[in-house]
């Protein structure tokens, strides 16, 4: 955990105004080898050493990342000697099933993913009408400590591996495709995972190499094949890191969470404001809507007599006026014992309106799981719903 000293204060940047790399101290390593954690090139040396020819690689990446084979015994098509070699030193994905539980009306499951060290993180997988959005984490824990969020309340644990992160998703995908989602009582109208986005616990620009590592698996053919437009990164708003993306290769979905339309609240809500102030992160954000002329989303909990004001929705339609935006008011998910409560439904309608007379459009999210505490780190949080035993799969 990395509060503290000022130096290790959320959004600490260093003398080049980089946002400093989380608890690398802390980071311990997984104890066996993934798969997942392997380069092409890396993935070829290690079969080219146990003498297997050129082809392997890829048919090792096709069994991994298009049949979601989580385990090395899973990969029937490969010469058992091989099999059995590769089983001794390597697993396929550097994390276990903990825990998971489904909302009662079968469109949400939430899992819980215990990591190599023992380590927790979370991801919901969210059924709607014409998309399965999975919503992955980025790190154990978050550093960014905003006040009404569960996961900034502990602080950050670790950064998540791109291995790490891209398990999430291979294995949420492979309960799809093998149709263990019906078993679970999750009411599936597709095999597949249609959207990923960077909402699960952390800060996805607090952990850039890895996420950004992570993104190329999920959205190439070559790998997960999902397609970059339907990967999104939901920022607290570090200005440096939305720059950094607008030069990346892969058309990725930015989010940035404002949460206010003023300095002055909004550090009260989300410290890094006092670092990277609305000035400088929408300058951010202009300039990556120039250059890649992608469409952000501006994300906004709304918080009962807090930030719900009609006027600050007037003042939020105006800050943003002009960028190629969207806004979605997010009904905030009460956290047990937190001092938060979500503004009632008429707040929330007179709000939108006003953030919409400025022209920008506005939704607000449909509340998902809030019955099994779906919200971000809530589930790790509380007692356990349904415990299959570490390890095991649900099937
Ligand atoms: N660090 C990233 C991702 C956080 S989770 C970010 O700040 O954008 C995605 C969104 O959920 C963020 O906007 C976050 O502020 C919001 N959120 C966190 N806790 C919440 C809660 N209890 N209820 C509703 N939204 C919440």
């Amino acid at each position: 955990m990395t509060r503290g000293t000022d130096a290790d204060r959320p959004g600490a940047t260093d003398a080049r105004g980089q946002v400093r790399p989380a608890a690398r101290a802390a980071a311990s390593p997984p104890r066996r080898p993934s798969l997942v954690e392997l380069s092409a090139e890396a993935l070829t040396a290690v079969l080219s050493r146990l003498g297997e020819p050129a082809y392997r690689g890829p048919q090792i990446e096709q069994l991994i990342y298009r049949q979601f084979a989580g385990r090395v015994a899973d990969m029937s098509n490969l010469p058992a000697a091989l099999r059995a070699r590769l089983a001794a030193q390597y697993d396929v994905w550097p994390l276990t099933l903990q825990t998971y539980a489904v909302s009662r009306n079968g469109d949400t499951l939430k899992a819980l993913f215990r990591l190599a060290d023992g380590v927790c993180v979370e991801a919901v997988l969210m059924l709607y009408d014409q998309r399965q959005t999975l919503c992955i984490s980025s790190q154990a824990g978050c550093a960014m400590a905003c006040a009404f969020c569960a996961t900034g309340q502990d602080g950050l644990t670790r950064n998540l591996t791109s291995g790490e992160i891209v398990s999430q998703v291979l294995y949420l995908a492979q309960l799809l495709a093998q149709r263990d989602a019906r078993a679970l009582g999750l009411q599936a109208r597709s095999d597949r995972v249609s959207n990923v986005v960077f909402m699960g616990m952390g800060e996805p620009f607090h952990n850039y190499d890895a996420v950004w590592r992570a993104i190329p698996r999920l959205a190439s053919d070559r790998y997960f094949g999902l397609g970059a437009r339907r990967i999104t990164i939901s920022t607290v708003g570090l200005a440096p890191q939305i720059a950094a993306m607008a030069q990346e290769p892969w058309p990725v979905r930015l989010a940035v969470s404002l949460h206010a339309p003023n300095d002055a609240l909004r550090a009260q809500l989300v410290p890094p404001a006092r670092r990277w102030p609305l000035r400088e992160v929408l300058r951010a954000v202009r300039a990556y809507t120039r250059r890649t002329h992608r469409r952000v989303s501006f994300e906004y909990v709304m918080l009962d007599g807090i930030n719900d004001h009609p006027q600050l929705g007037s003042d939020l339609g105006r800050l943003v006026q002009g960028l190629p935006c969207h806004v979605n008011l997010i009904p905030f998910n009460p956290i047990p014992g937190g001092r938060y409560r979500p503004s009632p439904d008429g707040r929330l309608r007179e709000f939108a309106r006003r953030v919409g007379a400025a022209g920008i459009p506005v939704t607000i999210r449909v509340k998902r799981g809030v019955e099994m505490d779906a919200g971000c780190g809530q589930l790790k949080r509380r007692a356990v719903i349904r415990a299959p035993r570490p390890g095991t799969r649900p099937r």
